[in-house]
Order: C-alpha cells, then sequence, then structure tokens
C-alpha cells in the first residue's frame, strides 16, 4: 500500500529565486518556456501530467480524435537540456500562503520566490446542485470521454428497446450554452447524425434524433459578432439543431430537463456548456477575487502582492479597453505568461516592468463541415469554406506536439475524404452515479 506520509515536493535546494506555476495550460506552459532555467529554478504543479488542448475537446466527446491527440505531457514539453532547473511534480495545489510564501499541497509545503497561478477555469452551474449531479460538462479529457461513451451507450440502447418512449430520450442531446463549446458540439453532433450513425446503427430511424441547443442570451456566440452569430444560426438550423434562444434550463433530473416556463424535454443526455468559474485556490484575500477570478494590476500582479502574479482564465485585469476582463480564451493566457517571462527577469534585474497589452487576433468557431465563422482583426468577418479552412488551418498551427499535429490532421484528412469518425469506442463505459440499472446493465456485459 501507498503510505503518503512518505512522499514530498522532493524539489532541490537552489540559490535562484524559485518561481512556482500553478497549472500547465496555456498560460503556464508558455511562461514556463519562456523562463531561462539560468536566471530561475521553475517548478510546475498541475493536477494532471498534461497540457490540454481544449478547443479540440468537444472532437473527443463526438468520437471525432483520440484524447492522446490533443494532449502533450509537461514532462516531455520540458525534457530537453535548456530546462535543466525546472521540475515537474503532478499534485494538486490545495492553499496559497503569502505570509510564508508557500503553496499547499497534500504532500507537504514548498516555498516560493514568485509564485505565478494559471489554474483556468471549472464549470460553473450557477448554484444549480441537480444539474451539477446529473449534466455531462466538457472542461477535461475524462468528462469527454465519459460523454463520448454516453452518446454511444445511447446509440447502443436505442437498438435494443421496443419503447418509442425511451427510444426518443435516448436519442434525445441536449446541449446547454452557445458559446463555442456548446456550438461546436451540437454540429459534431449533427454530423454524426447525417454521415456515421445511420450506418453504424441500421435498426435506429435517426431522423428522430434530437439536438437542442439552448442559449439564454438572444443569439448563439455572444462573444463574436452579430454577422458570424446570425451566419452560426443559419448554420446549425441547415444541420437540424433545435436552437433555443433566450431560454434558461431550470432543472435536470438525468432524464427530464425543465425549461423556465415549463416545457419539459425528456433526454438521457445534457451537456453543460453554460458557463465556467476561475479554479480557485484557497488563501488570497478576499479583496483579491472579484467575480470569480483573480484581481491583477497591468504586470498581472495580484491585488496587494508584488510577489504573486495570476494569469490567463483565472486573472481578471480591468482596462478601459477590457471592464469586464479580456476574453476566457488561449491568446490572452499565451500572451500574458510570454509577457511574465519577460517581467520576472525584469524584476530580478531591477528594471521597469511592461505593462500587458492584449493583441486580439480574432475568434473561430467551426459548425461543421465547410461552415466555420470566423471575426478577425479590421473588421473582417469570414463565413463558410474559408473560414473552415482559416479554423483548421489556427488549431493545428497551435496544437501542441508534433506528433500531435500529425495525427490530428491526418484524421481529418481522412474524416474528409471518407466521412468516417474513427473512434467509435466504449472504452470505459459511463454509469451516472447512483443509477443501479444502467450499472446492472453494463455488469452483464462486462468480462472480468
Ligand atoms: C471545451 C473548451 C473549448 C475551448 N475552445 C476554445 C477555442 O476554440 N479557442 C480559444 O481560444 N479558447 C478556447 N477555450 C478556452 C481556452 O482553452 C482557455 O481560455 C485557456 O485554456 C486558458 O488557459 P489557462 O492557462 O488560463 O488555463 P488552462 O489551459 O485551463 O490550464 C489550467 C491548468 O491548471 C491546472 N490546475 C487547475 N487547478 C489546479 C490546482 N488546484 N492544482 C494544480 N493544477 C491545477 C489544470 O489541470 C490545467 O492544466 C476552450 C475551453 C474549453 C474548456
Amino acid at each position: 500500500m501507498l503510505d503518503i506520509d512518505k512522499l514530498s515536493l522532493n524539489i532541490p535546494d537552489t540559490k535562484k529565486p524559485r518561481v512556482v506555476i500553478i497549472g500547465g495550460g496555456f498560460g503556464g506552459i508558455n511562461l514556463a518556456q519562456k523562463l531561462e532555467c539560468k536566471d530561475f529554478q521553475v517548478v510546475l504543479l498541475d493536477r494532471q501530467n498534461y497540457h490540454g488542448f481544449w478547443p479540440l475537446l468537444y472532437q473527443v466527446a463526438t468520437a471525432g480524435l483520440e484524447p492522446d491527440s490533443i494532449a502533450e505531457p509537461l514532462r516531455k514539453m520540458f525534457s530537453s537540456d535548456e530546462f535543466e532547473d525546472f521540475h515537474f511534480r503532478l499534485v494538486k495545489v490545495t492553499g496559497v500562503n503569502p505570509a510564508t510564501k508557500t503553496v499547499s499541497t497534500i504532500i507537504g509545503e514548498l516555498h516560493y520566490d514568485y509564485l505565478v497561478i494559471a489554474t483556468g477555469t471549472k464549470s460553473n452551474y450557477f448554484g444549480n446542485e441537480q444539474v451539477k449531479k446529473n449534466a455531462f460538462p466538457l472542461k477535461q479529457i475524462p468528462h469527454a470521454l465519459n460523454l463520448r461513451s454516453q452518446l454511444l451507450q445511447c446509440f447502443e440502447q436505442a437498438t435494443m428497446t421496443a419503447d418509442p418512449v425511451l427510444r426518443q430520450s435516448l436519442l434525445t442531446f441536449v446541449i446547454v450554452g452557445g458559446g463555442p463549446t456548446g456550438v461546436e458540439t451540437a454540429g459534431a453532433l449533427a454530423e454524426m447524425r447525417k454521415h456515421i450513425l445511420p450506418n453504424d446503427y441500421p435498426g435506429v430511424d435517426f431522423t428522430k434524433m434530437k439536438i437542442y441547443l439552448i442559449e439564454g442570451m438572444d443569439r448563439v456566440l455572444p462573444p463574436m459578432s452579430p454577422e458570424s452569430s446570425a451566419k452560426t444560426l443559419k448554420y446549425l438550423q441547415d444541420l437540424d439543431v433545435i436552437v433555443k434562444l433566450n431560454t434558461l434550463v431550470e432543472s435536470y433530473d438525468g432524464y427530464v430537463a425543465t425549461i423556465k416556463g415549463g416545457e419539459q424535454i425528456n433526454a438521457q443526455t445534457l451537456v453543460w456548456a453554460a458557463g465556467v468559474q476561475g479554479a480557485l485556490i484557497d488563501g488570497l484575500p478576499a479583496e483579491s477575487v472579484e467575480r470569480g477570478r483573480i484581481l491583477v494590476n497591468p504586470f498581472n500582479q495580484v491585488l496587494g502582492f508584488d510577489d504573486i502574479f495570476a494569469i490567463g482564465d483565472i486573472a481578471f485585469m480591468k482596462t478601459e479597453k477590457w471592464p469586464k476582463g479580456h476574453p476566457g480564451v488561449a491568446q490572452p493566457a499565451i500572451q500574458q505568461g510570454q509577457l511574465l517571462a519577460k517581467n520576472l527577469k525584469r524584476l530580478i534585474t531591477n528594471q521597469k516592468l511592461e505593462p500587458f497589452e492584449y493583441f486580439d487576433k480574432g475568434s473561430l468557431a467551426i459548425i461543421g463541415r465547410n461552415r466555420a465563422v470566423a471575426d478577425l482583426p479590421k473588421n473582417i468577418h469570414l463565413g463558410g469554406f474559408f473560414a473552415w479552412l482559416t479554423w483548421l488551418f489556427v488549431h493545428i498551427m497551435y496544437l501542441v506536439g508534433f506528433r500531435n499535429k500529425l495525427v490530428v490532421l491526418s484524421n481529418w484528412i481522412y474524416k474528409f475524404f471518407t466521412y468516417e469518425n474513427g473512434t467509435r469506442l466504449i472504452i470505459r463505459p459511463f454509469v451516472r452515479k447512483g443509477d443501479r440499472v444502467k450499472r446492472q446493465f453494463i455488469n452483464k456485459y462486462e468480462t472480468e
């Protein structure tokens, strides 16, 4: 048995300033890659051993890509000689103690000279515990694998029932949240329904499969331009996605989604893509946190501290141009990580820090084959094939790891010509907590 008391962070002592980074996401890796190990000892702590490329997570959930093609092991990313004083530890950070300049983990504390919080976000259920318990979130690879299993299990079970009500609820998918994740998931499911599922499940009438996309605001993709929202709505409707705007889901018990106003939708699957909140860590004073994110100055220093920084989604930097903070997308995290590396070097050499200025490269969303939207700088809005090509190119470019780029690109090329998704495997069956019926069903087919 593993005796947890015998584990410790085990970081070598150093005479250099120690930078502790919590989170190996877009912000964390860009900072760590630019920090020079001759000037600093760099310690990266993450609760997972990989960097995840979340923009392609929905393709894992909809059986388009394998999970390992959208993730890169953190140790591999920092294995070359230039990172000789870089140390990764697979551990969840549970607290920050500014008074002692330490972070706490289940296996002990670690002293920092500079601390960088880059923990990103987690799903926000707005206090609705019932939805939290029963919905499928889409924030991490295990979430995508759960959803993939659930989708495939629903299709399998639909072939095995003559009960029309049960079959319809197995074939009804509710996606809550009309942002990029919701739109992209709905589009991918609609394409599966059109090109793949009728061949895989000849006994099932897929004209009956329903995909709802529910959005609380008056348009899909609210962070994008009205032009892109309008195009996206049309693309979704062309794919027979039922889009409900100005609509709020009030409850979901795992079987029935109730919409504010009383409408009920029988669905065994509800995907929650309706909101996120900062993945905060205990220990910072309440004044440093606003709307679930950490308040920072233009140098990403946490309010009240000059040795603690926050970057990426967790950071709340109010500026004249971005009074509600920067958008929760990869670019601000990447750019803040890169600038902070320079600023930490300036800090130890007593130079003036450079304030962060966000360079907005635009936003993209894909709805399906040849259907995408792009808001580019200078008010350029693309739709259709050119936006689709731009989306593919940008995602390959930013995906971390040469092998991943190769695997994803070859998957997409194969899919383009064959309409085939290669990964429709239930590797790890999904059972909702407390769902005895499904557990018994799965047990029957599991081997010892
Ligand atoms: C499904 C999905 C689709 C998206 N699509 C797009 C898109 O198309 N385009 C785009 O630009 N952006 C997209 N985003 C947003 C983008 O991924 C984020 O803005 C970006 O990841 C933010 O980077 P970050 O470094 O702040 O956080 P993250 O990349 O989320 O990284 C946070 C890291 O911190 C770690 N962590 C958290 N808490 C702890 C803890 N207590 N202890 C140790 N480690 C911890 C996590 O394991 C994770 O590795 C999407 C996000 C999701 C979830």
